[in-house]
């Protein structure tokens, strides 16, 4: 098939300066937990995205210089030459494919402890760092200024000999030197780079006529710009940026534009719908005739063509639609677009640089495992023998291992109890914000459909008998897992006394529609992911008194690595639930409830009508131990729906390869040794 044309806009080309982007889908910069320490992984991964027909595609941000890094975290690097091979790697695999290879330079000063080079952070102001560390900036002198020019330069020297074909000037997400001094909010200077807005936009304008002057038409200029702080009138907003463009809006080759801090720009789709960001980016090009890239959760290509058409962008900026189908605008062109893995706004991805651990993606399980393990997103390696294989479960691992074995070739039966495919997906999509998650099984279930190879049996329980009956060579089992009744977790290892008299609902009754009884609702969250939130959510919509008990110091802790958390916080709060954060329950006597703060041991009691126990599950591995095998996702051992969805497409890569046995399971790369040095001798 061919694409229809009314996507033809999508694909005609666009000029970037001296370059020419081939279509106009763009991969916009976006962080990984790979960077600098795992750089074939890397570079293999950009690729990929390249190879999926993304026009443009960028590195995450770069540092210039060890005077900023990017705290702990893996981004990338280019202080000195040593770096430069690595990047060299990533602009191959990029142009291997013809698309653009974009570098994002970041002196991310103030935004940062600077922790690893242990050298104090510069900002514009002697302030703290945005980052709750005990360091402050110090205010740059004119000397420090220059410095930062230079090595902005030296870093966009080493960039153009790695073969980048765009660069980056970098003002955006809260986390540059650049975007700090154009801020009111950290802009508290009185000489001429603070005060007026020409003042302090006079960093900017230095930084990119520096960039464009070492560039020198051998790459195209990017500027990302934050378009409103967020902050009002206390930091960056519409009218300052109409001043700005025209101070410097004819400069760069590009304009790369987003909204608020990397908390905003990334938001969750709990928290937000597809295009988002269109109000702010309204107008902005009218304010330049430099093109316009700008992201907002992108999925569809009809939106594309419209926000397009509409003359809001004239790239459609992504991170995470690329993560999700690396392959996106190649299926557009082709006409499949049935075939779209859409994004289901989850930020499973994110995830992997705040805990400095390769991407992972709950769409796309291959994410981050293009080179390591060798996965792709489209193809799969063809069938090791002709055996015929049982899935048993439906849910995402279930779904996953049937469509990838189903694609290697392998003739599969997909048995699921249920009348309908998903699992723990289709209950959890019910649940309020979590809609967009359905994505996950209708992905899998439309490429079900597409494979005669593979039957899918519906209200089909297997029995271990069934299976001995069926005389499948390899059966995967993938039975799922169920929320514990008796309040074992992470406080409690051992079941606590909780009076069995007392009312007792897990997440699995709610989500099967048992309702509480009585009014007051005591939720104890001992999961500290998102599960616990958005069921106290539900039952306050639905009129319950909900007190949510955490033994974390914050509501749904772990969604502080999906940069949901403060807004999590804010809907709970609003919608009335009482937040006791840093408190255990330790015991329920008939309608009273034992709380212990976590820090003071001090007890306190509240009245409770029903228990909500979101704490730990079980797997459901009878069947599997029954039959001897080993179960994938869930009924393994219980994680995230990512995980499950890796579970299910690991078993379909693994199945007829050779053991690893004791060997490591991936590729990586270690570091080289350095010489020892004269001055240190062997201790
Ligand atoms: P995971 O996240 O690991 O994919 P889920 O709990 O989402 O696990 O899905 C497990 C699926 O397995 C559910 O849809 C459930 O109905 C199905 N299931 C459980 N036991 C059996 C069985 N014996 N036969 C067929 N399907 C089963
Ligand atoms: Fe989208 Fe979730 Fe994948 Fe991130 S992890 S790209 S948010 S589906």
């Amino acid at each position: 098939m061919s694409r229809d044309p009314r996507y033809d806009i999508l694909f005609e080309p666009v000029q970037l300066g001296p370059v020419t982007a081939r279509n106009r889908f763009f991969q916009v910069p976006h962080c990984n937990g790979m960077g600098h320490r795992d750089p074939t992984a890397h570079a293999v991964m950009r690729g990929v995205k390249a190879e999926g027909g993304w026009a443009v595609v960028c590195t995450e941000e770069v540092e210039i210089h060890p005077t900023a890094d990017v705290g702990g975290f893996i981004e990338g690097r280019l202080w000195d030459d040593a770096d430069i091979p690595a990047h060299e790697r990533l602009v191959e695999q990029v142009h291997a494919h013809s698309s653009l290879a974009g570098l994002e330079l970041v002196h991310n000063g103030m935004a940062e402890g600077n922790f690893y080079g242990r050298i104090p952070p510069l900002g514009p102001s002697h302030l703290p760092v945005t980052t709750n560390e005990p360091t402050q900036a110090r205010a740059m002198s004119h000397d420090d200024i220059a410095d930062l020019r230079r090595r902005h330069r030296q870093a966009v020297q080493r960039g153009l000999r790695a073969g980048y074909d765009l660069v980056y000037v970098y003002a955006a997400h809260g986390l540059t030197t650049l975007q700090h001094f154009l801020s009111r909010r950290y802009n508290l200077r009185d000489d001429e780079y603070g005060g007026p807005l020409e003042n302090r936009a006079r960093l900017l304008r230095e930084v990119l006529e520096d960039t464009l002057e070492e560039c020198d038409g051998r790459a195209a200029v990017a500027c990302r710009l934050v378009v409103d702080e967020l902050l009002g009138d206390e930091g960056i907003e519409r009218a300052e940026i109409e001043q700005l463009f025209a101070l410097v809006g004819e400069l760069p080759d590009l304009w790369d534009v987003m909204v608020g801090f990397w908390p905003d720009d990334s938001r969750t789709s709990r928290f937000t719908h597809e295009a988002w960001t269109e109000e702010h980016f309204r107008g902005i090009k009218e304010l330049t005739s430099k093109p316009v890239v700008g992201i907002g959760w992108l999925t569809s290509p009809d939106t594309m063509v419209r926000l397009i058409r509409d003359g809001v962008i004239d790239f459609v900026g992504a991170a995470r639609p690329s993560i999700a189908d690396p392959f996106l605008p190649v299926k557009v062109e082709e006409g499949r677009l049935e075939d779209i893995r859409e994004c289901i706004g989850c930020n499973i991805c994110v995830t992997g640089d705040w805990t400095m651990t390769p991407i992972r993606c709950t769409q796309n399980p291959s994410m981050g495992e293009e080179w390591r393990r060798g996965w792709h997103p489209e193809r799969f390696r063809p069938a090791g023998s002709d055996s015929k294989v049982l899935v048993v479960g439906g849910g995402p691992a279930g779904l996953e291992a049937a469509m990838a074995l189903g694609k290697r070739g392998y003739d599969v039966v997909l048995a699921e109890a249920g009348r309908e495919l998903g699992g723990r997906v289709l209950r959890e999509a019910r649940l309020p914000g979590l809609a967009a998650w359905i994505r996950v099984v209708d992905y899998r279930r439309g490429q079900l459909a597409k494979l005669p190879n593979v039957d899918v049996a519906l209200q089909s329980e297997v029995s271990a008998e069934d299976v001995r009956d069926y005389g499948f060579e390899h059966v995967a089992v993938a039975t799922g897992a169920r929320w514990r009744t008796d309040g074992v977790g992470r406080y409690h290892t051992r079941p606590p006394a909780f009076d069995p008299t007392v009312e007792t609902l897990t997440p699995d009754d709610l989500m099967a529609g048992t309702r509480p009884a009585g009014e007051r609702i005591l939720l104890f969250d001992d999961d500290h992911y998102y599960l616990g939130g958005v069921l106290a959510e539900l039952l306050a919509a639905e009129g319950k008194r909900v007190t949510l008990v955490t033994a974390a110091p914050l509501v749904s802790e772990f969604s502080v690595n999906t940069m949901e958390h403060a807004r999590i916080h804010k809907r709970l709060a609003e919608a009335g639930v009482e937040l006791a954060t840093a408190q255990a329950l330790v015991a329920v006597e008939g309608g009273t409830a034992r709380v212990v703060e976590i820090y003071t041991a001090r007890e306190r009691e509240l009245p409770l009508d029903c228990l909500v126990l979101v704490t730990a599950r079980l797997p459901n591995d009878a069947l599997a131990l029954e039959l001897g095998a080993t179960p994938i996702g869930d009924a393994y051992a219980p994680g995230t729906i990512a995980n499950a969805v890796w579970e299910g497409r690991r078993y379909a890569e693994e199945l007829d390869g050779e053991p690893h046995g004791d060997a490591v399971p991936f590729r990586r790369e270690v570091v080289e040794l350095a010489p020892l040095g004269e001055e240190v001798s062997v201790r």
